[in-house]
């Protein structure tokens, strides 16, 4: 993104989109007090989120057992009562459904790819579905210490910290490539959950051959064990790298987590918390959904920064948009145009076009 010598006033910044992601589906019931069990429960989750200042809600399912739901029917029903409860939320499937370790607690293997191609086809549909491009180490307990972990099942149970510790998140070209075709044929928005600056270039070169031709709708991971870590020049880079038409969410891990959105909001940049990423406020202090979101709102109404209305964050989401050609995708993205045969030099857009086409 091109900063301009008034891109940091808030007046000129989009208004703040607070993405929640309060079902924890790394967590057991206990590990956090306000992880949800019943299907009432989680849909009052949501509607809580939604009154403290949240407009996008990242989903997963939990069954009774406390464990995360793999069934379809499960997220179907999730969806129906989402859809009434906060129809003003984007609703966002998260894509890792098999985060969750398989019953036993000794797996946390990522579901092969025809269940979750099953995704594209839930009923009602999500406005978004998460997706991960590239396959590689996501060790969720590299950046945590024995203090965030203290208490919960994964610091408790040598099994099930030894899964998360060797997780590994498999998205190749295989799985996305279908998986992008059938999200866009489902009128399903992706949203891409990447992890560093080289899966953002691989998203360019989807982008620039046609594969994609979409609203860039990002999250920028930074959980360590393979994704990006805490280092801010990396954060800042990355926001440097996001073509200026893309929107960027700042997600991070336990006690980062404010922080590094404490940069991404003075950056113009959006929003992740809930305890599916973070247990704490100060150190030794537990936080909650809801307290997570309330610092959220503080800290960007202390700069003067607006919170995005669910009407205004299905606005900035580009929700429902689609491009016709790789061009258009480009122009909309604000990235210059392909080379043609021939061309030398570095590209600009065309004279006139005035960033559309
Ligand atoms: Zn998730």
């Amino acid at each position: 993104m091109h900063f301009h010598d008034d891109s940091l006033f808030p007046e000129n910044q989009e208004k703040l989109v607070i993405q929640a992601a309060p079902y924890g589906p790394e967590w057991l019931p206990g590990d956090s007090e306000d992880i949800p069990l019943t299907m009432d429960e989680q849909v009052q989750t949501a509607v809580d989120c939604y009154n403290a200042g949240a407009t996008v809600l990242h989903i997963h399912v939990r069954e009774l057992d406390g464990h995360g739901s793999k069934r379809m029917s499960m997220f179907n029903e999730m969806m129906v009562r989402l859809r009434q409860a906060v129809p003003e939320m984007v609703l966002q499937i998260g894509g890792s459904i098999s985060f969750a370790p398989e019953e036993g607690g000794n797996e946390a293997k990522w579901l092969d790819y025809d269940t979750r191609h099953m995704l594209a086809e839930i009923d009602p549909k999500p406005d978004q579905v998460t997706i991960a491009i590239g396959t590689g180490q996501m060790s969720i307990i590299e950046m945590m210490s024995d203090s965030d972990l203290e208490g919960t099942s994964i610091g408790n149970n040598p099994a099930l910290y030894k899964a998360y510790r060797d997780m590994i998140v498999e998205a190749g070209p295989e799985f996305y490539l279908e998986h992008l075709k059938r999200l866009q044929a489902n009128g399903i928005q992706a949203h891409f959950q990447l992890g560093h600056v080289a899966q953002l270039e691989t998203v360019e070169r989807l982008i620039r051959r046609g594969v994609y031709t979409g609203p860039l709708i990002l999250n920028y991971v930074a959980i360590g064990g393979g994704d990006a870590g805490r280092h801010p020049a990396d954060l800042v880079e990355f926001i440097r790298r996001v073509p200026d038409g893309a929107v960027l969410t700042i997600e991070s891990l336990m006690r980062s987590v404010a922080p590094m959105n404490a940069v991404g909001i003075a950056l113009g940049q959006h929003v992740r918390v809930g305890n599916e990423d973070n247990l704490w406020f100060r150190k030794g202090e537990r936080t909650s959904n809801l307290k997570q979101i309330e610092q959220m709102v503080k800290i960007s109404e202390t700069l003067g920064r607006d919170i995005a209305t669910g009407a205004e964050a299905k606005k900035i989401y580009k929700i429902g948009e689609y491009y016709g050609s790789v061009d258009e995708t480009l122009s909309r993205l604000g990235m210059v145009p392909n080379r043609q045969p021939g061309q030398r030099g570095f590209m600009l857009r065309p004279e006139g076009s005035a960033g559309r086409v």
